[in-house]
């Protein structure tokens, strides 16, 4: 086998320790060893660089290439297919090398990365989110018409579901489907229209059956939760990760430490649809929730991230455009996080949020060669925001392959 050497750079090892100079060889899709004065086969010189770990965003959604109702409707069908296959190009050229699809892509875009017919990042996917009945998933309009987001396919169902027995069928068919994770929405959300995310949404009894099917085919459950109610809903009955977050209250802090759940803040989510709304296809309801919700956002993440509660990067990109991901570091470093915490929200502990902690998120001796060369210090790029973080991209390897960069 041909062991690569990458030498003379930083190592930003994805355990939150500060980045410190030391080789890194790797050979076939494992690495297999760090330290100093190693030798390889074939040497990269990696000087006034930093190796970091493959990166992983738990929150994005490759089939949205930016949301607007009113394009949306003449768009073809299958159209987002497509897209989803520059989405997922641009992701690996920012250095993330694992993504959660927090709905949308399905067990075909899924399996096309798998067996290599297009590049893209590892995919955890959820296929469809469920919703209740006027929740954040149902794309009922007061004009009688239905704008969905996630048009139900036969490799997508609908993810609309009210009771513990149809929740129950909804999870099973969803997992039938492919998805590795269920996702599902315990509040309202920004961008519909007909709900508040002030208000929680399914109560015990469904998040509790939708938890138990999961864990039953060995996986786990994510919620979209903006709600302080929606979120205590979910973390009561053991969901995994509270996404967004945006009115997350004392008591949900407490039951994040005590279930030693995570946080995905996304908080670049409601800057993105700010920025879009200046094209002027949302609708008025959603531009004035985007307003509403920001300050509240970044007031809870600033409080979880001084309490200790343990976050995941995540960006909700897709509802923006793609490739702007490493911008979230910038914004959790401004909300209280050391560059280093930030850095390992989207390195160790996101591999420990998908369960993959084993095998990837840091550069250690039998891990899998996801690897990336970024110029500069990563401290200093992850302060600097998404532009510039990702114009310093050199190099991105998955399994060893190099994806991005000679
Ligand atoms: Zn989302």
């Amino acid at each position: 086998m041909t062991r690569t050497l990458l030498h003379g750079g930083l190592v930003y090892d994805g355990t939150g320790s500060p980045p410190a100079l030391a080789d890194v060889v790797f050979d076939g899709d494992t690495i297999i060893d760090v330290g100093h004065g190693l030798d390889g086969d074939v040497g990269i010189d990696a000087t006034g660089h930093t190796v970091l770990p493959g990166m992983f965003d738990c929150h994005v959604h490759v089939m949205f290439s930016g949301v607007d109702y009113l394009k949306g409707l003449a768009r073809p069908f299958s159209l987002p297919f497509y897209e989803s296959v520059v989405n997922l190009r641009t992701t690996v050229e920012c250095g993330i090398t694992s993504v959660r699809d927090a709905g949308g892509a399905d067990l075909g875009v899924a399996t096309a990365v798998r067996q290599g017919v297009v590049p893209g990042p590892r995919m955890q996917i959820s296929v469809s989110a469920l919703s209740q009945t006027g929740g954040h998933g149902d794309g009922w309009m007061p004009c009688g018409s239905e704008v969905k987001l996630f048009p139900p396919h036969p490799g997508r169902p609908s993810g609309i579901c009210d009771g513990p027995d149809e929740a129950r069928k909804k999870t099973r068919e969803v997992l039938r489907a492919g998805a590795d994770v269920i996702k599902i929405m315990t509040s309202g959300g920004v961008l519909s229209p007909r709900d508040d995310p002030r208000h929680g949404h399914f109560r015990d009894a469904e998040v509790a059956v939708m938890v138990e099917e999961a864990a039953a085919m060995g996986k786990y459950v994510m919620s979209h939760a903006q709600a302080a109610s929606g979120i205590v809903t979910a973390l009561r009955n053991g969901v995994r990760s509270v996404e967004h977050g945006i009115y997350l209250d004392d008591e949900g802090i407490g039951l994040l430490l005590e279930k030693e759940a995570w946080l995905v803040p996304t908080m670049i989510a409601p800057r993105m649809v700010l920025a879009m709304s200046a094209g002027g296809g949302l609708l008025p309801e959603v531009v004035q929730k985007a307003h509403m919700v920001v300050a509240a956002h970044e007031a809870a993440v600033r409080k979880a991230i001084a309490a200790g509660v343990r976050i995941a990067m995540g960006t909700d990109s897709g509802v923006g455009p793609h490739g702007d991901n490493l911008d979230e570091f910038r914004l959790l470093i401004e909300a209280g996080m050391t560059p280093e915490a930030a850095l390992h929200s989207g390195t160790g502990s996101a591999a420990g949020l998908l369960g993959v902690a084993e095998s990837l998120g840091t550069v250690e001796p039998g891990k899998k060669a996801d690897l990336v060369l970024a110029e500069g210090n990563v401290l200093d790029l992850a302060q600097a925001g998404g532009s510039v973080f990702r114009k310093a991209i050199r190099g991105v390897w998955i399994d060893g392959a190099q994806i991005v960069g000679c």
